[in-house]
C-alpha cells in the first residue's frame, strides 16, 4: 500500500482531490505546475508517494529520489531549458523555507536567473 497522507496539500494533487496542471507523470512520479511562478518555468516534481523532505525520501527510497530527479531531467528537456540550463531545488525543514511537507523538487528555468542568494 502507498505511503499516503490524506492531510497532504500534494498528496491531493496527487489523487486528484486538488486540480494542478500536470506536465509529466510516471508510475511513481508526478510533475506539475507552480502555482506562484517564480520563473517563466517553474515545476514541481514529487514522489507520488509521500514523504516529508529529500532527507526522509533519500533514506527511505533512494531509488525513488532518482526517479524524481530523472523525471526533472525530463521535464526539463520538454519545457526547453537544456540549452540555457535551469535550475533544481529542495527546499528543507524551517531555515530552507520548506512550505509543504510533501518532497518537491522546484524546476525553475526560461530567463536568467543569476546567483543563489539566501
Ligand atoms: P516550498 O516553499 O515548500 O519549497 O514550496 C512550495 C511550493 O508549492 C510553492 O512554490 C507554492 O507556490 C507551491 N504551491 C502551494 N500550493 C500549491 C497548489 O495548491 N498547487 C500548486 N500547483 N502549487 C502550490
Amino acid at each position: 500500500m502507498r505511503n499516503v497522507n490524506n492531510d497532504c496539500l500534494f498528496c491531493r494533487i496527487v489523487t486528484g482531490d486538488i486540480p494542478a496542471t500536470v506536465v509529466r507523470e510516471t508510475e511513481r512520479t508526478l510533475a506539475f505546475r507552480d502555482i506562484n511562478p517564480q520563473a517563466p518555468v517553474h515545476v514541481l516534481v514529487i514522489p507520488k508517494e509521500h514523504y516529508s523532505d529529500v532527507v526522509t525520501l533519500a533514506e527511505g527510497d533512494p531509488g525513488l529520489a532518482a526517479e524524481v530527479l530523472t523525471t526533472a531531467a525530463v521535464v526539463a528537456e520538454t519545457e526547453g531549458l537544456l540549452t540555457g540550463g535551469f535550475r533544481t531545488i529542495f527546499n528543507t525543514g524551517g531555515y530552507g523555507g520548506q512550505e509543504v511537507f510533501h518532497v518537491h523538487a522546484h524546476l525553475l528555468g526560461g530567463t536568467p536567473l543569476g546567483p543563489m542568494v539566501a
